[in-house]
């Protein structure tokens, strides 16, 4: 017998009567090696139904006995070379049905495996647990392929449904490498996937893949197949257990959607419960160039732009955990043109009927040219001058331009959400929100003046603060827009506007003074004190019936129309003294100014004091004066009489007494001084009357140098030119003009030696000039000189003697010939006055 040749070969103790004895027993008998290969197999051994003699010595047992091999068996044989102990076990032959009773009796570098077969169901009945009958029904009866391999992939046993799905028996299969089973023979790459699984679950991995199987002509099957490693009490890898399931319902379902969701013409994506995304539709892999299989799980990122990876990843885990829908704006480059656009990523998670996500379905909108508008608002909105911002529908800050930034130097991010209340003034807070959040629940515009800090003075300005909400087609708020003014100065005028008003009110209000407002000759407007003035009632005033001009006393007529010249051409009136007719047709004295209004030309506002009191003390005084000087004329008169008798008296007896000259000296000074008040009061009184007749001017002005000469010695008094012409006109009071004239030259020129008097004429006027060297008068007091009683008020002027009359009596007898008198002066360097006096006057 050829295996007894062979058996004779390979047994350690070439002993004939244990072969015999090996060869007689009853049951199966193998010896294998350390590497479990058949040395030995006794004739039952190969009587055993599907062995084959041939292939049983020098194989492996598992390849060589395959209608003994058995999950339980494989672990016996393991824990029997490992403990080096005799075992035994028991169980259902895969291929008969019998049950089977296995010795293992470890021997020197091999094993003795002994078989009996038992018939007996009911042994089956009573040794079999209830336990291990549910696994071998469960197994049988489910539709999942389950199998056992070792590490190396040799499959130890496998349940009904694969086996049925490859119409093969177990003993075909069973001790063969799974991976060279008919099941992934027919597809290399499937093979190449089951080999790598086993190798990694070989190393203690638990390996899950989805693969196509072929396990007959004409079937194809999805799987998801799960190869668990099983550990040993020593935690080594002992055996591996094979799940595959059948998904190819699903994979069809799937691929049916897919091929459904590849012909929507948006960028979708379907992604798994725990956040893997797994497939890509068709415009998504056209548009980023890359295979479902290259951007598969997290694969994505290689074609989000870089500095959005982290956020929306981050996002992305967020939705996946929390089981709520995704929304992330990022940038997906493009395949071909390497082009980044910006899309609006949405997720929603499906779920079955207890809620478990399922899936999550993901769509891409292209929304670039949105955010390129939105970009070009945002470049647009910095370069405002103002402070633009940008708010959610639900009243959170979205974004601020650079002033807002520059201004408050807050950062973008600061600003953010309810940030921008920060740089709001903490007494304006409650109202800005309050308002705000009305308007964001209204939907109404929202205004409001609020003060914003300065971030770098930290001084607050007042700004105008507005926002408008921006709506959709449907009426909702997609935005809010709006600016804020800086008023601060605006403040500011107001608050000034608010003061000047108060205070013109109140100057308006006020009782001293009157105030009207005319347009034309009408006055359109008064207040309280200027009516009372006048008489008139408010009534008067709305009617109309008061009117300036009509007002106006004919005497002052004329002044008063110089004033309004000088308003149109001045746009005020230097206050002048004036009279108004009042209602009752009395007369007032008053001082009256004006200014035209600015923004109303044709309106001018008269300011009116009433003069009646100063009015009537200056008229006391000149009665004063004039009764005084008139009392005084008569007793001096007397006296001067007197004092000339006496004088020719004693020059009679030839005893004159100098006393006497100098008394006489005095009284004519007393004269001359009660004359000149006497002559201020008839100007007063306007009664000063001039004589007229023929003035030979040069031989009158030599007298009068001649006399003055005499009487001043101090000055020499030089007389140059001529008029060479008579004029009319009253002598004594021309003579008076140039006594008074040189008298003043010769009395403020304490430190002079000459008084220049230079006459000339004109075919119309003479002229006089008298110049003196003297103290000169200050330019602004040049027209003073000439009023009632002025005097300069400088020291070294108030130290010569004088009552301020001299000059206003000149100019006014000039007048009353139609002349004028002018003054030119340095001060410290002398004055002249010059007098021109008509040749030739109109009667
Ligand atoms: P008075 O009697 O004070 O001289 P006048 O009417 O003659 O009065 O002159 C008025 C004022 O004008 C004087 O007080 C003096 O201050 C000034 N004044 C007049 N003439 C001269 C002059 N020639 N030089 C300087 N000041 C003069």
């Amino acid at each position: 017998m050829s295996n007894s040749k062979q058996t004779e070969r390979a047994t350690p103790g070439s002993c004939e009567t244990l072969l015999h004895i090996l060869e007689a027993l009853p049951g199966a008998l193998f010896v294998i090696d350390g590497t479990e290969k058949i040395v030995y197999a006794n004739a039952s051994a190969q009587a055993m139904p599907g062995a084959t003699p041939e292939a049983l010595v020098g194989n492996s047992f598992w390849r060589g006995a395959p209608h003994l091999v058995n999950t339980t068996l494989y672990q016996a044989v393991r824990k029997a070379r490992q403990t080096q102990e005799p075992t035994e076990v028991e169980y259902i032959s895969p291929v008969t049905q019998n049950w089977l009773h296995v010795q293992l009796v470890p021997t020197a570098g091999g094993l003795v495996l002994h078989f009996h077969e038992k018939r007996a169901l009911t042994r089956r009945q009573e040794t079999s647990s209830p336990d291990e009958h549910l696994a071998a029904d469960v197994l049988e009866n489910m539709y999942v392929g389950v199998g056992f391999l070792t590490p190396e992939g040799i499959l130890l046993d496998i349940n009904e449904a694969p086996l049925a799905d490859a119409q093969v028996r177990r003993e075909e299969v069973i001790g063969q490498p799974f991976a060279q089973t008919p099941w992934w023979t027919f597809y290399p790459a499937s093979q190449d996937q089951l080999r790598a699984a086993i190798t990694r679950a070989s190393r203690g991995e638990t390996v899950r893949f989805e693969t196509l199987v072929h396990p007959r002509e004409g079937m194809d099957l999805h799987l998801e197949a799960t190869i668990t490693p099983h550990r040993d009490v020593d935690h080594h890898v002992e055996y591996l257990v094979y799940v595959g399931t059948d998904i190819t319902a699903r994979k069809r379902a799937e691929g049916e959607i897919r091929a459904l969701i590849d012909a929507i013409p948006q960028l979708v994506w379907t992604g798994r419960p725990d956040g893997y995304v797994d497939f890509y539709n068709q415009r998504w892999r056209d548009y980023t160039g890359l295979s479902t299989e290259e951007v598969e799980g997290e694969g994505w990122m290689q074609c989000t732009y870089p500095e959005d990876r982290q956020r929306v990843l981050e996002t992305w885990q967020r939705a996946v955990q929390t089981g709520r829908p995704y929304e992330a704006e990022q940038r997906l480059r493009h395949g071909t043109t390497g082009e980044y656009r910006w899309f609006l990523m949405q997720a929603t998670p499906y779920t079955d009927a207890q809620g478990t996500i399922l899936k999550y379905v993901g769509t891409c909108t292209d929304i670039h040219d949105k955010k390129q508008a939105e970009d070009e608002i945002r470049v647009l909105a910095n370069a405002i001058p103002q402070i633009v911002w940008m708010m959610r529908p639900d009243g959170s800050c979205e974004y601020c331009n650079q002033r807002w930034r520059d201004y408050t130097n807050m950062t973008s991010e600061q600003s953010q959400g309810d940030g921008w209340l920060q740089a709001i003034h903490p007494d304006d807070q409650q109202r800005v929100l309050e308002r705000w959040q009305r308007a964001v629940q209204t939907g109404r515009p929202y205004e409001a003046e609020q003060r914003l800090r300065h971030g770098t003075t930290r001084e607050y300005r007042w700004f105008l603060v507005r926002g408008v909400p921006h709506r959709d087609d449907q009426g909702t708020i997609l935005k809010w827009f709006g600016t804020a003014t800086d008023i601060e100065e605006q403040k500011l005028t107001e608050e000034a506007l608010r003061q000047s008003q108060e205070r013109a009110s109140v100057l308006m209000n006020s009782n001293i003074i009157g105030i009207f407002v005319d347009e034309g000759d009408r006055i359109v407007a008064a207040n309280d004190t200027f009516l009372r003035m006048t008489g008139y009632t408010q009534e008067d005033l709305r009617e109309g019936r008061m009117n300036w001009l009509h007002m106006t006393p004919p005497d002052y007529l004329d002044r008063t129309l110089e004033a309004h010249q000088e308003l149109a051409s001045k746009q005020s009136i230097t206050p002048y003294e004036k009279e108004y007719v009042c209602k009752d047709g009395s007369r007032l004295p008053v001082l009256v100014g004006g200014v035209i209004l600015q923004h109303h030309p044709s309106q001018a506002i008269g300011f009116v004091l009433d003069n009646t009191a100063r009015k009537e003390l200056e008229q006391r005084k000149d009665d004063f004066i004039s009764m005084a000087s008139h009392e005084l004329r008569n007793p001096l008169a007397t006296l001067k009489l007197q004092t000339i008798l006496l004088h020719r008296q004693l020059a009679r007896q030839g005893t004159l007494a100098p006393a006497l000259s100098s008394m006489q000296t005095q009284i004519n000074t007393l004269t001359r001084l009660v004359e000149d008040l006497l002559d201020v009061s008839k100007i007063q009184a306007g009664r000063l009357g001039y004589v007229q007749e023929t003035v030979d001017l040069d031989a009158l002005l030599r007298e009068i140098v001649d006399t003055m000469q005499q009487t001043h010695p101090s000055h020499r008094i030089l007389m140059r030119g001529a008029v060479q012409t008579n004029l009319l006109g009253d002598r004594d009071r021309l003579e008076q003009v140039f006594t008074n004239l040189i008298s003043n030259a010769i009395k403020y020129s304490p430190g002079a030696e000459t008084v220049e008097m230079d006459l000339s004429t004109s075919p119309e006027s003479a002229t006089i000039r008298v110049r003196d060297h003297g103290l000169g008068i200050p330019r602004e007091l040049r027209d003073k000189i000439f009023d009632r009683f002025y005097r300069v008020t400088d020291p070294k002027q108030m130290a010569i003697p004088g009552l301020g009359m001299g000059l206003y009596i000149v100019s006014e007898i000039i007048k009353g010939h139609g002349g004028t008198i002018t003054v030119d002066s340095d001060v410290g360097k002398g004055s002249t006055f010059t007098v021109t006096l008509p040749l030739k006057r109109d009667a």
